[in-house]
This record gives C-alpha cells, sequence and structure tokens, in this order.
C-alpha cells in the first residue's frame, strides 16, 4: 500500500490498481477533535488497512460516483458512530437508488441498464446527515480544510483547500490522460471549465498550495499541477472539433449514429458496461453547448427523427 502524509494530519493513500478506476485515491485527515476519511473508494484490502489503525469519527464522500462511495458500507460497520456528509445537492443520489439513476443517466430506456448490474456497482444507500456548502471552513481540531465546490464533473464535486498546510485536494479533476469525464446527466461543461479556472487562479497564487491531490494519481507538486492543466481543458475543445468534423463529413447524425462513432472515447474494441451511457451522454453535453453557440443545430431528419446538422 502506498501512502503518504503530505502536510501534518493530511495523508493521501492510494488505492488499489494504483487508484485507477473502478478504484481511486483516499485522505485521512487527523486532527486533534476528528479522525476523518474523505472518500471510501480505495478498494477492501487498502481501506479495511487504514480502518485497523482505528476508526473514523466522519466520512466525507466528494461526490456520490461509486469508485468515491464504495467503502462507506464497510466504513460505517467498522466505524459505529461515524457521520457521512457528502456536497450540498447530492444526497439524493447517495440516500436513494432511484435517486442514483436519476443522477447517471442509467435509468434512460436507450442508455445501458444499470438495474442489471446493481450488485457489480456496488451500490448501497449511505446515511448522509450533512450537506457541505461551498466556503465553509470544516475544523477538525488543529486542521482545517476550506470547502470548495468544484461542480461540472457532477453538480456538487468538491474539493478541499488545507490553506494552513497549502494542500489542495481537487478530487476527479485528476489531470489525467484521458481528460474531464462530465457523463452524466447534470453534469456541466460550462462548470468544468469554471471549475478549472478557480483551481487555475488558486494555483497561481502566491500562498496556494505546494502539493496537489487528486482521487486517480500520486501526488503532484504545484509546477507539475499547472503545467498539466493546458492540456487537459484541451480535451474538450479537441472533441468537440472531433464531434463537428464527424457532422461536417457525414452530414446530419442523430445522437445514437454519432455516439456510435465514439468522438469522446474513440473507437471501443470491448465495450464495457456504462462507457457507451458515458459517450452518449458527454456528447449531449456537448451539442447543446454547440447549439448554443450557433455551431450545430437539432432539426428532423428525413423520417421524422432528430438529427444534429453542422453550420
Ligand atoms: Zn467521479
Amino acid at each position: 500500500m502506498y501512502q503518504l502524509e503530505v502536510a501534518p494530519g493530511v495523508t493521501f493513500v492510494e488505492g488499489e490498481r494504483r487508484g485507477r478506476f473502478p478504484y481511486g485515491d483516499v485522505l485521512v485527515l487527523e486532527g486533534r477533535e476528528a479522525r476523518v476519511l474523505v472518500d471510501t473508494g480505495a478498494g477492501e484490502e487498502v481501506l479495511a488497512g487504514v480502518l485497523d489503525r482505528g476508526p473514523v469519527d466522519v466520512v466525507i464522500n466528494t461526490h456520490y460516483h461509486i469508485d468515491h462511495v464504495r467503502g462507506n458500507v464497510l466504513a460505517a460497520s467498522r466505524s459505529p458512530g461515524a457521520a457521512f456528509w457528502c456536497p450540498e445537492g447530492e444526497k439524493e443520489p447517495l440516500t436513494s437508488w432511484e435517486g442514483f439513476l436519476r443522477f447517471t443517466g442509467f435509468d434512460d430506456p436507450g442508455l445501458d441498464d444499470a438495474r442489471r448490474f446493481r450488485s457489480g456497482l456496488g451500490w448501497a444507500p449511505t446515511p448522509v446527515v450533512r450537506e457541505l456548502v461551498d466556503g465553509e471552513v470544516l475544523d477538525f481540531g488543529g486542521l482545517r480544510a476550506t470547502v470548495l465546490r468544484l461542480s461540472g464533473h457532477t453538480p456538487g464535486h468538491t474539493g478541499l483547500w488545507f490553506e494552513e498546510r497549502r494542500v489542495l485536494f481537487t478530487a476527479d479533476i485528476d489531470m489525467s490522460s484521458f481528460g474531464p469525464w462530465y457523463g452524466d446527466v447534470f453534469s456541466s461543461i460550462d462548470d468544468y471549465l469554471a471549475s478549472l479556472e478557480r483551481l487555475e487562479r488558486l494555483a497561481a497564487g502566491t500562498s496556494g498550495p505546494r502539493v496537489v491531490l487528486t482521487s486517480h494519481r500520486r501526488p503532484l507538486t504545484v509546477e507539475s499541477f499547472r503545467a498539466r492543466l493546458p492540456a487537459f481543458r484541451a480535451r474538450f475543445e479537441e472533441r468537440e472539433e472531433r464531434i463537428l468534423s464527424m457532422l461536417a463529413g457525414v452530414g446530419p447524425l442523430t445522437l445514437e449514429d454519432l455516439a456510435a462513432r465514439w468522438p469522446i472515447y474513440g473507437r471501443q474494441s470491448r465495450v464495457l458496461p456504462g462507457l457507451m451511457k458515458s459517450e452518449r451522454l458527454m456528447l449531449a453535453h456537448h451539442l447543446e453547448r454547440l447549439a448554443r453557440s450557433g455551431r450545430v443545430r437539432c432539426v428532423a431528419g428525413p423520417g421524422g427523427e432528430k438529427v444534429w446538422e453542422a453550420l
């Protein structure tokens, strides 16, 4: 197990398979008044190792995705008094399976049906008792963190800013080579871009972070984080250009036909459950945004079906 105390009381613990999906890295925060676990998707063995060293008082879920919450049940069973906190507005997908389907889009009859693979997903209700609001300061006794709402990936997706320790945790804004992910119903490209801008400003400040932690890679220096930002953000535009050139080359296409050309993920040899769902929803968010800026429009095709055309 790889773990690193990046500052007093702030320990990064790498998830199984180096924290890659369907696992994720977690943080252990140790203040005088509370021991806190941030996210629980590290995998059973890693998480049990964390909980073997003592129970936690609080579990914070940065958002409702499975690779961040799958260990909530284990954390609750090993820490019976633990309080579960989540971002404002994300209680529904954490407490209700129907809510989870509504937020992720797995319940759309035309999309992959999550009902079939519920057990594989490992979803279970989380007893959320508090919703965290942007800007509020959490004080664990000599260790404080400011709640940083970083919407876009999901509507409430939340990071933490340990100002006194100069450590920034950006959760799933992870500087991966894939780039930003926004494949749920209430994901938003505009919000994601605003969150990147917010992080860029914070990282550029003279009293900004020294270390940046994410949910899916080992700790980065702030210099490395800043160096990776432009390429990460450029994915939005690259994907948009691919969508536009497909429409310009082939002519008007339905959302389904366009998704089958995989403009976001690239052609897949093996389609994992949920992947086409993500492709279609990310594509839909792009098309809506392109329509708002007048670069595509949605019209009726020959059979009355909705097709998208480049302008
Ligand atoms: Zn996520």
